[in-house]
């Protein structure tokens, strides 16, 4: 989250919770600040609404703003995981929602616009204009090989850009339709020997974007045509509801796939006992979520593929498993790890670096902040932009600028 002051008025974007719990907490100089007069979120991930219930129950009184289907998701997250009084309290500031490219004034003189920014359903980048100055958020940037939504042709330019930089240290992802391949050999395989296809998945877009593409894959002869996907995942369920919901956010691909095949998000939540691909919801570390029991029930069956297309920290469970480890204890249980273990890459939902620099070029600011990454990607991308930006400025948690010092700074 970051807070921008002016002297009237002032605006948090996104609000998360940290994903890992390992991680620090932030710091209560940050949450605590409750005199904000708007929240305005990028997109509903956990990592960028997932404090609201916490911001609210400690006094927060202004007004929450976002598209239409960030609200829809928001909702669907805080019932799913908090008490229903604390996610009622947070919707209840809920502001009219707006279309993306839509300018709205959030708080005295401060005006935001939202454009996609092609990372979920909805995503968007946040500009913040404020007596001249402009001000761009990239929230979550989506990776650009995907066909989802449909990456910005253009971006309006900003005196200031908040640019993420979770992959600002891979210059380039892998081809993402040769990982889909890949990955539809592998199904083949598992399926064809009567094993189960189980995928970690998180519940809001990696299930909805795997949905698409194993329907895809079905109707265009890589898969078995018979071949069962079956969805465990309550949230996901909900999630996908509204991505049918809002067809007119999608890419030409996605809006030609609902007039070929259907409901391109298709799916069955009635397992069987057949061999099929499993989507289960996982928590982060994967010791959480509907994929635990698959693991109990699937691990040590070598017929079974187990995949990770998704991110994991560094020594979590999930990690342990996509890495190849030969046992796991879980719920006073030890197993052993008999089941093919397939770590498919290419499948990230965020922009490389490549990516990163060409949202730079189009915005043509005179300062970027690198925000949400660890420190190696930061660093990384630090050095790709230089040459093309005044200043490059690696903040350090609750750090605070005076924008137009910095700004007056480089004109000097
Ligand atoms: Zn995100």
């Amino acid at each position: 989250m970051h807070r921008l002051d002016n002297n009237k008025a002032s605006v948090l974007l996104d609000c998360g919770s940290r994903l890992d719990k390992n991680q620090i907490p932030l710091p209560d100089r940050l949450k605590r600040n409750t005199n904000v007069n708007a929240v305005v979120l990028s997109h509903p991930h956990t990592d960028h609404v997932g404090d609201l219930p916490n911001f609210v129950e400690q006094g927060f009184k202004g007004g929450i703003f976002s598209v239409h289907p960030t609200k829809d998701i928001t909702a669907a997250l805080l019932f799913q995981n908090e008490p229903r009084h604390r996610a009622e309290s947070v919707m209840e500031k809920y502001k009219p929602t707006v279309d993306h490219n839509q300018r709205v004034e959030v708080a005295e003189g401060i005006y935001v616009t939202f454009i996609p920014a092609a990372h979920i359903l909805g995503s968007s980048f946040t500009l913040i204009e404020n007596n001249g100055l402009r001000i761009l958020f990239s929230g979550d940037v989506g990776n650009k090989n995907k066909k989802l939504f449909d990456f910005p042709e253009t971006l309006p330019e900003a005196d200031v850009l908040l640019l993420e930089s979770t992959y600002g240290a891979r210059e380039l992802h892998p081809d993402f339709n040769n990982s889909l391949n890949d990955m539809y050999h592998s199904i083949d395989r598992t399926i064809s020997r009567s094993g189960n296809f189980p995928i970690s998945v998180f519940s809001i877009q990696r299930t909805q974007e795997l949905l698409y593409h194993l329907n895809k894959g079905k109707y265009e002869g890589q898969l078995p045509d018979d071949l069962r996907i079956v969805l465990d995942a309550p949230l996901g369920e909900v999630v996908t509801d509204i991505y049918l919901h809002y067809r007119e956010y999608f890419s030409d691909e996605i809006s030609s796939a609902f007039n070929m095949m259907g409901n391109p998000f298709a799916y069955t939540t009635h397992y069987d006992g057949k061999p099929c691909v499993i989507l289960a919801s996982s928590s982060i570390s994967g010791s959480e979520g509907k994929i635990v029991q698959h693991y109990i029930n699937g691990l040590e069956n070598p017929n079974n593929t187990f995949a990770f297309p998704s991110y994991r920290p560094p020594g979590s469970l999930a990690d342990r498993l996509a890495r190849g480890c030969d046992t796991v204890h879980l719920r006073g249980k030890s197993l052993e790890v008999k089941a093919e273990i397939y770590d498919p890459r290419g499948f990230s939902s965020h922009a490389d670096a490549t990516q990163l620099f060409e949202i730079v070029k189009m915005v043509k600011p005179k300062i970027v902040f690198l925000v949400h990454g660890e420190n190696i990607p930061r660093i990384a991308l630090k050095e790709k932009i230089r040459g093309s930006v005044g200043e490059v400025i690696l903040p350090g948690i609750a750090e605070e600028f005076d924008l137009e010092t910095v700004l007056s700074k480089r004109a000097a």
